[in-house]
């Protein structure tokens, strides 16, 4: 792979976070507040608009460069915030490949301007990692409606998103038929009185608010279904995988932030009459961290410049997620472990980055599930999932 690609992308955006300084998103993560401020920074610089075709409003560039503003975001300063923000594009990708021309028209412009908050809601209590056992159910009623039934968790932004898009089960599983078909997307306003939603409280991440969701009786209208009925799977998983490439972009992100601050913290804070930095045993896991680090961006651009070239990169995808969470779980520790006492007050930022990156050894996939299909596609091992 060539390494010496454009990324004036990078450039573009510099100015931008530096706005919301690691002062900001301390304060973002103690109130709980939504970043209102970095939202609309992104939205100016159009970078909501990555994937989005050029006359819908986008700057129609590929994932590459997506994964390189994603990363760059997240280590000036907004660590996993930029990933939560920035993932957001993948519902444009959602939109259009597999809307109407309406839908297209409506929703593509104000996506690629940051004027619209698209939330996923997949997950369920007992349905996670196992998706395709979702619960919630859209019967047809009528020629051109349905009626929505169920319930969701973990639904990300459900208090300020204009639209959530629901995966419900328009078809039972049939032993005559993958597990994958009968599953349906549904484009629903969040602001239905038919919603009811509960706040859920979590480790990190407070930049944005979690809920669970149920809802009966929802009605929805055929025009509103993404990509073909039965067969949302089929449509969706690449973007899942596209998914797990920015979430490692912004992982590494934020692991060279936490070694950043935990080095700046090296070079003053004296101990025993010398500066903790010069300490190999201070060192040297902050450095084996920046290698790792490195290793996770290869894959990582990699999986994201197959994506562009129109390549299987199912598997990459998996390499760079899960190098990347071990990488950047081993850099924030270590940070943190350098700060010493220091380190696990807030004022200092490290346990911040240590609490969010956490998430990401379970969410989008977890790690288990990672080895499991990479045993199973790189190894021809049975599947056990
Ligand atoms: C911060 C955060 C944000 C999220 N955002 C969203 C969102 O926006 N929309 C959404 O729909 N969902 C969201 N989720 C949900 C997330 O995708 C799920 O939590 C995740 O898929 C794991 O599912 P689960 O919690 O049900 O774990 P489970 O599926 O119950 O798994 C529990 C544990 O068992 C292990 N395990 C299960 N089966 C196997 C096996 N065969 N072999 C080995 N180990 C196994 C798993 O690896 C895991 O460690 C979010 C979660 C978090 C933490």
């Amino acid at each position: 792979m060539d390494f010496t690609f454009d990324r004036s992308i990078q450039e573009k955006i510099r100015s931008v976070s530096s706005k919301c300084d690691l002062e900001y998103w301390r304060q973002v993560d103690q109130e709980g507040k939504f970043p209102t401020e970095y939202w609309n920074c992104l939205a100016e610089s159009g970078l909501f608009g990555v994937l989005i075709e050029q006359k819908w409003g986008g700057m129609e560039r590929g994932l590459l460069d997506l994964a390189l503003a994603v990363e760059e975001t997240s280590e000036r300063y907004a660590g996993l915030g930029s990933y939560l923000f920035l993932s957001g594009c993948l519902v444009s990708s959602i939109i259009s490949s597999h809307s109407s021309a309406e839908m297209k028209n409506e929703l593509l412009p104000k996506l690629a301007r940051g004027q619209l908050k698209i939330s996923i809601a997949l997950s369920e209590e007992s349905s996670g990692l196992d998706a395709l056992s979702i619960n919630s159910k859209a019967n047809k009623m009528g020629e051109h409606t349905y009626s929505l039934s169920g319930s969701k968790a973990f639904v990300n932004n459900a208090d300020l998103a204009d639209y959530l898009i629901i995966f419900a089960r328009t078809s039972e599983i049939n032993p005559s038929q993958k597990k994958s078909f009968g599953v349906s997307m549904f484009l629903v306003e969040a602001y239905d009185p038919k919603i009811k939603k509960r706040k859920l409280s979590k480790l990190g991440m407070n930049f944005v608010n979690s809920y669970s969701i149920d809802f009966e009786d929802l009605t929805v209208s055929e025009s509103r279904v993404l990509g073909e009925v039965d067969k949302a799977w089929r449509n969706i998983v690449g973007i899942f995988d596209m998914d797990k490439i920015l979430t490692a972009a912004s992982l590494i992100g934020t692991g060279r932030l936490a070694l950043s601050e935990a080095s700046k913290w090296a070079k003053k804070r004296t101990v025993f009459g010398k500066l903790i930095g010069s300490n190999q045993g201070v060192q040297f896991p902050l450095a084996d961290a920046v290698a790792q680090l490195e290793v996770s961006e290869g894959m990582t651009f990699k999986a994201a410049s197959l994506v562009d070239q129109k390549k299987n990169f199912g598997n990459e995808a998996a390499f760079a997620l899960l190098s990347s969470a071990t990488a950047t779980t081993a850099a924030t520790d270590r940070a943190l472990q350098a700060f010493g006492g220091h380190g696990y007050y807030k004022e200092y930022n490290v346990e911040r980055f240590w609490r969010d990156v956490r998430a990401h050894r379970v969410h989008p996939v977890s790690e288990e599930l990672l080895l499991a299909s990479i045993a199973e596609r790189s190894l021809g091992l049975p599947r056990s999932y």
